[in-house]
């Protein structure tokens, strides 16, 4: 059998911010909006400095508007959630983001609550949740909305009757990816810590969704002969002779790759999807704040 294709999810990436930078200049142009995206980040945790200053730089690379509040570490709960009301109220912010994991004083849950839900451009509110889970979408999660994409760039627009397997469950990825493909019409299982026999179910998707955190997981043999493999997993793996740490998925990359008919890489895959439908879902909000039809998705 031949090798798999490679989902060059950093190149779908470029596109796609090419065409929300696109989107931004004729909101300026005919609207005289610019959209704008407040990122609030507590605390010194390093790999969150480094995903929202990547955040920042894209969101002025796309031509929007980018606020950014640093507050320390020791942070109150009280002191947050008065910045993000001030950030719900303020007409030039048509995103907000808290970047996760906060602190432990704070209550991550009534961070998320107090969002307002047409801001909440990572899709974490529960009225996001439930708009998503009663088939009537208001701003979806990232992560899941870029591995759709993926999907359909690699199946087409039609993915009825296909049977799809989502390993995870959380409410950032798992289940939000599930719903989405449950509402194009995918026969859908979800996998989990508890799941019996996991490599026979994983046998069985035509669409493999891993959302794990489990390194090289998903074996070869667990893989469905021509499946799409969509790799969620960041995982950083200690470097065997003392030299750089590796980062690699959930998938068992070069095993998979004998099997599946399409896979994505990590790095290279998911990744730059996120922060590429973190500014879609900017425009997106911006467009509804103001009246105007969204561009489609
Ligand atoms: P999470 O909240 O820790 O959820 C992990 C899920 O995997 C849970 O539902 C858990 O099951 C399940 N699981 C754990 N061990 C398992 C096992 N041995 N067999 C089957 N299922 C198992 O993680 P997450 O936030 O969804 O993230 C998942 C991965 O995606 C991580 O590597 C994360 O870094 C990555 N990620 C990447 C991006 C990106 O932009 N590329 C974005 C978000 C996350 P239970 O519910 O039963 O515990």
């Amino acid at each position: 059998m031949s090798e798999a294709k490679i989902i060059d999810g950093k190149a779908f990436a470029e596109k796609l911010r090419g065409r929300v930078s696109d989107q931004v200049r004729a909101l300026r142009d005919d609207h005289g909006i610019q959209p704008g995206l407040a990122v609030v980040l507590v605390g010194e945790d390093a790999a969150s400095q480094i995903y929202v200053r990547s955040k920042e730089k894209l969101t002025e690379d796309v031509g929007m508007k980018s606020f950014s509040h640093r507050l320390p570490t020791d942070t109150s709960q009280k002191q947050l959630l008065t910045l993000v009301e001030g950030l719900n109220k303020d007409a030039k912010v048509h995103g907000i983001l808290v970047q996760l994991p906060l602190p432990d004083q704070i209550d991550t849950q009534a961070v998320l609550a107090t969002i307002n839900p047409d801001k909440d451009v990572d899709g974490f509110h529960v009225i996001n949740a439930g708009r998503l889970a009663t088939g009537n979408p208001g701003l979806v999660p990232c992560t899941p909305l870029g591995c759709m994409m993926l999907i359909h760039d690699v199946l087409g627009k039609d993915l009825s009757g296909l049977k799809a397997l989502v390993i995870g469950r959380s409410n950032i990825v798992g289940k939000p990816m599930a719903q989405l493909l449950l509402a194009q019409n995918c026969t859908v299982t979800i996998a989990h810590s508890r799941t019996k026999d996991i490599a026979a179910e994983c046998r069985e998707a035509d669409i493999l969704v891993a959302a794990v955190g489990r390194a090289e997981m998903v074996k070869g043999d667990w893989v469905k002969p021509g499946a799409t493999v969509i790799d969620v997993g960041m995982n950083r793996l200690p470097a065997e002779d003392g030299g750089k740490s590796r980062l690699c998925g959930d998938v068992d990359y070069a095993e998979v790759r004998q099997v599946a008919g399409a896979v994505t890489p990590v790095p290279g895959g998911v990744g730059p999807m996120t922060i590429a439908c973190l500014l879609q879902n900017t425009v997106t909000a911006a467009c509804a704040q103001n009246g105007i039809d969204p561009p489609e998705v």
